[in-house]
């Protein structure tokens, strides 16, 4: 072959969607923390490095979805011939979801992630509202549904359950990650189930009839009972009244890219994910890419 038709036919390869189905193929669920600062730490990927990510992924021709839609095999957003990826947001700072009031008027900042990730879309066709939040909403530092106070970038505490509300609204999926991030491994059964039972409640309080189907461990820990993690109840002890939660999914930490819901070996209970530390997103992307390892629709 004439080099530069080989040349043309790689570039083009490299560029497009593989076109064959792979409905064993391999789903990246991606994971972040603080969205910002000015360098890239093990907690913290720049407003920089997140958008090279958005833009890698989209290029790589993966589209989001939500591990409800993973669970529920629920392809739709993803074109034939295109792979799915999960993102996922822990830890519910305002960094990921900030408001600026402007004429009184609230505005999401687009500096935030969640700015980054709409003002993304418009330009990316395809791009649609389909990723995870998994939070916290009574730990310290503004860990609190995307902080409850204005010292944290001028947060309001009114504007937490709008926050988490506009998510659901939009299709992002809400994701409890515990009360103010325990390690699960540390307590007895009670505390437990109840630090997962109530954030499950301040979730509902935002958006009434919400039905999680998603918790992840903070730090990866698992509670001495593993089934208490997506399984239990706490009864309040003022009211009496026993709030259940039972979850489909459990997200680990790590452990690279989850298998796929068609794999008999899927397990739905410790789905593994890839951090967002130095340049590994960008590679796992393209080594799932380019070995055809990953699911293809
Ligand atoms: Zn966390």
């Amino acid at each position: 072959m004439d080099r530069r038709l080989l040349l043309l036919s790689w570039c083009l390869l490299g560029a497009s969607a593989p076109v064959t189905p792979n409905h064993l193929g391999r789903i990246p669920v991606l994971e972040y923390h603080v969205i910002g600062g000015d360098k890239n730490e093990l907690y913290t990927r720049t407003a920089a490095s997140f958008r090279a990510d958005l833009e890698t992924a989209y290029r790589l021709g993966y589209r989001p979805i939500t591990i409800a839609q993973m669970l529920d095999k629920d392809f739709r957003d993803v074109p034939a011939g295109m792979s799915p990826v999960v993102f996922v947001f822990d830890d519910a700072s305002d960094s990921q979801f900030r408001y600026v009031e402007r004429n009184g008027k609230l505005e999401i900042d687009p500096t935030s992630g969640m700015g980054i990730w709409l003002d993304f879309a418009k330009t990316h066709p395809g791009w649609n509202n389909r990723a995870v939040f998994c939070m916290l909403n009574g730990a310290a530092a503004g860990h609190n549904f995307f902080g409850d106070n204005p010292k944290f970038h001028g947060q309001k505490k009114e504007w937490r359950f709008l926050k988490v509300k506009w998510l659901a609204d939009q299709g992002f999926e809400l994701c409890d990650h515990t009360l103010w991030h325990m390690k699960l491994n540390e307590y007895p059964d009670a505390a437990v189930q109840e630090q997962i039972a109530r954030n499950a409640m301040g979730i509902d309080s935002a958006a009434p009839g919400y039905k999680i189907r998603t918790i992840a461990l903070p730090y990866g820990l698992w509670p001495k009972h593993r089934s208490l993690a997506w399984d239990g109840a706490w009864t309040d002890p003022k009211t009496k009244q026993t709030h259940a939660y039972r979850f489909d999914a459990v997200l680990e930490v790590a452990g690279g890219a989850s298998r796929s819901p068609y794999d008999p070996q899927f397990d739905s209970k410790s789905i593994p994910r890839i951090q967002a530390i130095g340049d590994d997103i960008a590679k796992q992307l393209q080594t799932l890419a380019s070995s055809n390892a990953r699911f293809v629709k």
